[in-house]
């Protein structure tokens, strides 16, 4: 999702209390308890957009403490205006690119991991990009907490079968699988809809997910 530049959004990122800015971001790693002002467990969103899921769960979830990441500042400052209209004291957001994700968080600071929709990369020699690859999963094996859980969806059945290729190597596990969440009335009944879910769904696309540990 790439909004065209929106004018100023840099400017309204950098002024947000809603915002954990840039220049603060080194000092995060096993502060989160105290950004938040309690020992609540931290779940995170990487590549929220818009950010519509993170905002729901963190309406629906006062007890959690939850962390949206967004690459570009275009699409960051709609989760922002979302915030202005209204404002949630466990949900804070982070303008960068997850590669990063291991100088933000501490080890085993985060108690969940969502992945949503993420961006397919489908060149071969793109694979590294992909926020389900091996790679990645590194990264938030440092950061997540043992046994806890990382939850993907997306409808893209090629992304999801890699996804799914890349948990033995990376040493993950599947606690569970779907490849049609939406037909499922168990799943579907904590099931938060992202922006993107909401869009492929209406159009008929299965939505598949799953949840991983290690
Ligand atoms: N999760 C939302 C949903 O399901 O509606 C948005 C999905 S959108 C296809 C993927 C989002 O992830 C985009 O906004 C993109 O900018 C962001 N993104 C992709 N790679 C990222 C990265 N490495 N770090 C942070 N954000 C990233």
């Amino acid at each position: 999702m790439r909004l065209r530049n929106i004018t100023g959004s840099r400017e309204v990122i950098a002024e947000s209390l809603y915002v954990v800015q840039e220049a603060v971001q080194p000092q995060c790693p096993g502060t989160w308890k105290e950004i938040f002002g309690n020992q609540n467990p931290i779940h995170i969103e990487i590549g929220m957009g818009k950010g519509k899921f993170i905002h729901t769960m963190a309406k629906e979830h006062p007890e959690i403490n939850y962390v949206g990441i967004e690459k570009y500042s275009s699409v960051l400052l709609r989760a922002i205006q979302k915030m202005e209209q209204e404002e949630l004291p466990n949900l804070k957001f982070l303008r960068m690119d997850a590669e990063d994700i291991t100088k933000v968080f501490g080890p085993g600071e985060v108690d969940k991991i969502y992945l949503n929709f993420s961006d397919p990369w489908p060149k071969d020699r793109h694979a590294k990009r992909r926020l389900p690859s091996r790679e990645f999963l590194a990264r938030y094996d440092v950061i997540l907490k043992k046994n806890s859980r990382l939850e993907f969806k997306t409808d893209n059945r090629e992304l999801f079968d890699f996804a799914v290729e890349e948990l033995e190597p990376a040493g993950w596990k599947a606690e569970m699988i779907t490849y049609d969440l939406h037909s499922d009335s168990v799943l579907m009944e904590t099931n938060v809809m992202t922006e993107y879910e909401e869009k492929f769904s209406a159009m008929g696309n299965p939505i598949c997910k799953y949840v991983i540990y290690r």
